[in-house]
């Protein structure tokens, strides 16, 4: 079977060099075994993702010698596919023990449960959580249905405003995988993840729910991307399976790029937007030879200066064993920055 990777950009700005960075490793793991490479855009939300930014990106990785194979795939066209996937998420139901299944006898929770808690009484209910993206959600909404199903049904009724929830097993559960850069990873889902909105209330989907849905349409099974979506992995596992079975892929998740005071870079931190860098002559070469450099790909791993080299040059030299597996956040020095980039 061919490896299928994708590049799955939210288009809510210009890419910067970290995006640059998880696309070439992304590009390279695929292309390097023969694989496929497919992008797809992010644009769900789209009042957040004008067309323009797409543009842009696809006008980056062409500029930078980073192809894809077919059409690029739009969340925002795929809404049909979505409101599938969800139905068949609802017909299942989770037991005590945390196995999923179709069959709605006994007692069973629904996989899927309506939620009227609004965010404040989240907080409110919950411990701080650090980090991630993550608030664990303390289970109000889960133990209505499971206690009183006739209430759930007379709100739903009323019209009463609802995300949409996927449970998760009650008891202490662990979701584990390897990951070619932060090798074995194990979370505890009950604790580490909770029960997690797959629709928000205002009817968008949640990007958990949508990428589990696109990688698997799409033929996925080589995932690269960065290390801000390693817990959110088993969330997605956790949704696959429910709608599959199936958990066969491969996973590199990448350290981001902090700045040399260890501050993560913001999205659209000027010096490393591909604009800025394109309009101050930045050629594919330096920019591909910098996250090349980043990556660990450039001969010496000692070596302190980053070399341009095209995209095939990077493939040329690509093996899995020489890519950093250093987890820490990829500090840059500023001065070096940007005189490497002519700043
Ligand atoms: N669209 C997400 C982002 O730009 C990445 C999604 C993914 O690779 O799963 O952060």
């Amino acid at each position: 079977m061919q490896t299928v990777g994708r590049f799955a950009p939210s288009p809510s700005g210009r890419m910067h060099l970290g995006n640059v960075l998880c696309a070439l490793l992304a590009w390279l793991s695929a292309r390097h075994q023969n694989g496929a490479f497919l992008l797809r855009i992010e644009d769900l939300d789209a009042m957040r993702c004008p067309r323009s930014y797409a543009d842009l990106i696809m006008d980056d990785l062409q500029w930078l010698g980073l192809d894809w194979d077919g059409a690029p795939v739009y969340q925002s066209a795929r809404h049909p596919l979505y409101e599938d996937a969800l139905r068949t998420l609802q017909r299942l139901t989770i037991d005590d023990s945390g196995a999923v299944t179709a069959d709605a006898t006994g007692n069973a929770t629904p996989l899927i449960y309506p939620c009227f808690c609004s965010r404040a009484d989240i907080r409110a209910a919950s411990a701080p959580q650090e980090g991630d993206r993550f608030m664990i959600y303390p289970g109000t909404c889960r133990r209505l249905a499971e206690t009183n199903p006739d209430e759930v049904r007379a709100r739903l009724a009323q019209g009463r405003r609802h995300s949409l929830r996927i449970a998760m097993p009650a008891s202490n559960s662990t979701i584990a995988f390897e990951d070619r850069v932060f090798g074995h990873q194990e979370f505890n889902v009950t604790r580490e993840i909770g029960d997690s909105v797959v629709r928000r209330a205002d009817g968008l989907f949640s990007y958990q729910l949508v990428v589990v849905v696109d990688d698997l349409a799409m033929g996925v099974d080589d995932i690269v991307r960065g290390r801000d979506l390693l817990r959110s992995n088993t969330l997605q596992i956790w949704i696959r399976q429910a709608l599959t079975g199936s958990t066969d892929y491969s996973y590199a998740h990448l350290p981001l790029i902090d700045n040399a005071s260890g501050q993560r870079l913001a999205k659209r931190e000027k010096s490393l937007d591909m604009g800025i860098l394109r309009k101050h002559g930045a050629t594919p070469e330096r920019v591909i030879g910098y996250c090349a450099w980043l990556l660990g790909l450039q001969g010496d791993p000692h070596s302190t200066h980053p070399q341009p080299m095209s995209a095939q040059e990077a493939l040329t030299e690509f093996s899995w064993a020489k890519v950093r597996t250093d987890t820490a956040d990829r500090s840059l020095d500023p001065q070096a920055f940007n005189t490497y980039f002519g700043l």
